[in-house]
Formats: structure tokens, sequence, C-alpha cells
């Protein structure tokens, strides 16, 4: 998960980095920072807590120059920390620097092991830190060419944006893993995010995705150069169009919710089952249970009412706080659920604790059959490049076939979209990155690997 956003070349350069962050606060609310170059230094605020929360006109207007970038992080629950915020800030032999990273780097502990050998020392769990140090201790004059250098060490998911005192580097890992898109703003300036969505509140026009493995470099007067780093080998994430990204952001020309729709329509047809009624779990399901329903021509409700206030508080420590924050999160509406067969969907299932406490309230409510339906393949694989998945232990998935998770959530029945269902709703011109759903760890990292506490 995680958000990231550039501006370069405007005036308001750090209010326009705000308001990306809040466009993509959907993908990290654990803590968010904002640095900006006004060619003599770098001014930094990062803090725990909401876009909102964090900055204000005053923080805003601290940060002068007409060049930010930011970051929103996402994070573990109980693995949280207040040092962890980004970007990371440091100053070194070629001045000040500053980056944001969005992804998970698979050779994170070799490179820090590596790093501490030779007497490097750490402030946070962050992989971010290794790519700081891996550019302080290059041996390269330029700034460009120690980041050349500094990629030729990490591997795995990365997006970046390093910032000096006058210029800004943008960079997409080979696999393109992560999105990140380029946009241009009405008064002449730049900006990446990690999602189109950031453009959409700013009024940038986008102009296109940033290429796996390319590097965009920008710097004043000119405009962006693009360097290829490394041969692309696009692997785009699924997760982001099942579950991440917010369903109007279009990421490799896709619309997000189009693919969503795409994907409970062709889980209706591998599927199918006699109900009245779709319900959605809100809100990661609703696109999907829309294309279910239209696929079985059956009616849509959003039956399930989401309460937006419940926040973060709650860290889930145990299994009995997790089930009460479903119930605190979501209340059917009862009129609806009586005397029905009822298919409810959601986009995905990890622990299969929302599901059976869903499929629990709507036993309760009289509905005649529950039947679960998700709209992505089982999880049985970690996540290495940057998705929060538990271990493998914790995937319910892992362990258990759909029968008896049926039984373990109380449904009358359960259905996932199939690996090849899922390919054709994506469009199969592309190889997706599926890790979490067949096991191929294509860019390094095995489901062994020691757990994400540091990552992202
Ligand atoms: P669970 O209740 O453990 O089965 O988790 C399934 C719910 O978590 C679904 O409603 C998903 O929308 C949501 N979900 C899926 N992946 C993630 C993730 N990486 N982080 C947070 N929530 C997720």
């Amino acid at each position: 998960m995680c958000a990231i956003v550039g501006v370069y070349g405007s005036e308001d350069a750090a209010k326009i980095a705000y308001y990306a962050l809040f466009a993509m606060q959907h993908r990290g609310q654990e803590s968010t920072g904002l640095s900006s170059a006004d060619g003599d230094r770098i001014h930094l605020i990062k803090k725990r807590g909401l876009v909102t929360d964090v900055f204000d006109e005053e923080a805003l207007s601290l940060l002068t120059g007409s060049c930010a970038i930011g970051h929103n992080r996402y994070s573990t629950a109980g693995k949280d920390s207040v040092l962890d915020a980004q970007p990371v800030f440091a100053k070194y032999k070629l001045g000040e620097i500053s980056v944001a990273h969005n992804g998970n780097l698979v050779n994170k502990y070799e490179v820090r092991n590596e790093l501490i050998d030779k007497g490097a020392i750490f402030q946070t769990g962050m992989d971010t830190e290794n790519i700081v140090h891996l550019i302080a201790k290059s041996q390269e004059d330029k700034l460009i060419d120690r980041i050349k250098d500094m990629l030729t060490k990490i591997e795995g998911a990365y997006c970046l944006a390093i910032q000096s005192r006058s210029k800004m580097f943008v960079v997409r890992d080979r696999f393109g893993i992560r999105p990140l898109s380029l946009g241009k703003l009405k008064n002449g300036g730049w900006m990446v995010a990690s999602e189109t969505c950031a453009f959409d509140l700013v009024g940038a026009e986008f102009v296109r995705d940033v290429e796996p493995g390319e590097m965009l470099i920008f710097e004043e007067g000119q405009e962006p150069k693009s360097e290829k780093i490394f041969e692309a080998d696009y692997h785009p994430c699924a997760f982001e169009y099942i579950y991440f990204a917010r369903p109007d952001s279009i990421i490799d020309g896709k619309t997000v919710y189009n693919m969503r729709l795409e994907m409970g329509k062709q889980l209706a047809k591998e599927t199918p089952t006699e109900i009245d009624l779709v319900l959605p779990v809100p809100d990661s399901g609703v696109a999907a249970a829309k294309g279910y329903a239209d696929g079985l021509c059956v009616p849509f409700e959003m039956g399930i009412v989401r309460n937006h206030y419940v926040g973060r508080t709650f860290i889930e420590p145990t299994q009995e706080i997790r089930d009460l924050k479903v119930k605190l999160k979501l209340s059917p509406i009862k009129d609806m659920i009586k005397g029905k067969r009822v298919a409810i969907v959601d986009d995905s299932l990890v622990r299969g604790t929302t599901s059976k406490q869903i499929v629990r309230m709507l036993k309760d409510l009289g509905a005649t059959e529950v039947h679960m339906r998700i709209a992505s393949p089982e999880i049985k694989f970690p996540c290495r490049y940057g998705i929060d998945t538990a271990t493998s232990q914790e995937l319910i998935s892992y362990s258990q076939t759909p029968e008896e998770i049926a039984a373990y959530i109380g449904a009358d029945s359960l259905g996932f979209l199939s690996i090849e269902g899922l390919k054709e709703s994506l469009g199969n011109d592309r190889k997706y990155s599926l890790v979490s759903f067949d096991g191929n760890y294509f860019a390094g990292g095995n489901a062994d690997s020691p757990s994400c506490s540091n990552c992202d």
C-alpha cells in the first residue's frame, strides 16, 4: 500500500502535494509527510495521523519552494512506529536529500545487514532508509549516478520520488508492480502520483503512466527527461484493481471501477446461484457486487450500511476485538433481508473475519439463505511486494478448502473468482502480479521470507 506524490515547478507545490495525499488517503492512514525544496534547503513535516490532521495552513506555509514530495503510510496492525513516517530526509556529502517510497524491497535484510556491518546506523525499520544510505555511500560524483548505483543494489517493488534541493527524480521498478502516473499542472508544472484520482482533485491533466524501469528527471526550466534504467518486465499488481486503488483511478489505461464490475460479472458466470438479492460488503465489494447482480439479473441493494467514523483507533491484537470492529463498522437494513435468499459480495477474503460476522448478522435478521461470493481468487500466499497480507498460517485459504471455509463462516455456499476468471476480467494483455493467489514470486522474496514489519 502507501501513496507517493511529487510536484515540480509550481509555486504551490506543497499545497498541490497536500491535496494529492488527501485524494490518496485510502492507501494509508497511519502517517503522512511532505517535504519541499526551495533551492537552498529542504523543509520537512511528517507525523502520525491523517492528512487533514497533520497539515493546516500554517504547516503548509512552512513548506516553501517549487518542488514537493509526499507520502501516506499504511502500516500493519501493531507494527506502526512514530518514526516510520516518510519522506525520509538526510544530509550527506552532496547536500540534502528526501525520499518517498511505495512498495517493498525484497532484499532489505541483506542490504541492511551489509550496511550495518560497514558501520551504518539506522533510525527506523523502514527499507526506505536503505535507499538513503546506498545513495549517501555511493562514490559517484553526481546525485543521478548515485541513484542509478543504488538501483543496482535494491530488488523488489518500488515507486520512488527523490528530491534534492533543486531537482526531483522519480523511478518505477522494472516490474511496474505499484502504479505511478505522470500529470501536467495547469500552471505548467509537473506532478507524479500513485493514483490518477490525485490529478483529478488538483485539476492536473493525466499525461501517461511512468514506465516500468523508467527514471524521470525534473530540473528547473526544462521538460522532464526520461531514462530507461531497466528493461521492463511489466507485472502490474492485480490487487490494486481488486481492492487497493480508488474506483475512479485509471491504472494502465483501465478504470478500476470497470475492472471490478468485470470481476463481478465473471464471478456470476463461475458461481451462479438462485437468490433474491445481491448485497455488497461496503465499500470494498460495491462495484463487484453490482457486476455480480447484473450478471445474474438479480436486484442489487446497498443493504449493509457502513459507519465511516470507525477509524483506526481499534488496533487489532485479538480475534475478539477484530469481531467487534466489523460490527461497529457494518450494519444491515433489517426489512430488506428477512425471508430473502441473499448473496453478499466482497472483494477478497483474508482471515474470514468480515465474512463470518456478516453472515451471522444476516442470518440473525432472518435471511433464509446467505451465499458468500468473493470477487478474487483464494489468497493462499503472503505478498512481499507491498501488500499487507498476513503470514500463510493466518490466511484462511492457505489451509482450508472453500467448503470448509463456508462451514466456518456459516454460509450456505462460498464461491471465489478463479485465477483464470480474474485474468479474463483484467484482460489477457498483461502478465499481472498474482502472488497472493498463485505464489509466483517473480521479483524475488517468497512466502517464508521474514514478514514486512519494516516495509514500505
Ligand atoms: P478478512 O475479514 O480477514 O477476511 O479480510 C477481508 C476484508 O479485508 C475484505 O473486506 C477486504 O476488502 C479487506 N482487505 C483485503 N486485503 C486487505 C489488506 N491488505 N489490508 C486491509 N484490508 C484488506
